[in-house]
C-alpha cells in the first residue's frame, strides 16, 4: 500500500505512511500498557523518510521516555507513536491507520513476559520476552 492516511481521534494531527504492507504487532510492556489501558497494537513504518505529518504537527506533545519520544495528540489525547531518533526509527498506533487494520496480519507479541494474566490475544504468532528471547 502507498500514502496510507491516519488520524487521531479529533482529526487534528493526519499522518501518511509512504509505503507499507500489512505488519501489526503489540507491545506489553509496562509503560505501553500504562499509556494506553492496555497493550498498544502498533505498526512500524520505520525510518522518518516513510513517514509525513500531513496536518497538525505543531498540536503533536511529544514525551521524552529516556532515549525515545512518545508522541501524543495535545488536543484529543491519542497515542500516535514512538520514535527513537538516535535510530531514526518510528513506530506508530496501527489503529490510526484504517487502511492498515482491515486486514492486518498480527503476528508479533513484545515484552510477552510482561503481560499481565488477565488478558490474553487468541491465536498463535511469535512472542518474544524483554530481553527479545523468543518464548
Ligand atoms: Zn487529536
Ligand atoms: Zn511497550
Amino acid at each position: 500500500m502507498n500514502n496510507i492516511h491516519g488520524h487521531c481521534v479529533c482529526g487534528a494531527v493526519e499522518i501518511i505512511i509512504k509505503e507499507y504492507r500489512d505488519f501489526v504487532y503489540t507491545c506489553h510492556c509496562d509503560t505501553c500498557r500504562r499509556m494506553n489501558s492496555g497493550p498498544v497494537l502498533s505498526v512500524d513504518p520505520g525510518p522518518k523518510e516513510n513517514v509525513k505529518f500531513a496536518q497538525g504537527e505543531n498540536k503533536i506533545a511529544i514525551y521524552h521516555d529516556e532515549d525515545v519520544e512518545r508522541g501524543f495528540c495535545s488536543v484529543c489525547g491519542s497515542t500516535l507513536f514512538w520514535h527513537d531518533p538516535a535510530d531514526n526509527h518510528y513506530c506508530m498506533n496501527a489503529e490510526l491507520f484504517d487502511e492498515i487494520v482491515k486486514n492486518a496480519s498480527f503476528n508479533l507479541e513484545l515484552f510477552y513476559d510482561m503481560k499481565p494474566g488477565y488478558y490474553e490475544f487468541a491465536g498463535e504468532r511469535k512472542k518474544l520476552d524483554r530481553n527479545f528471547k523468543e518464548i
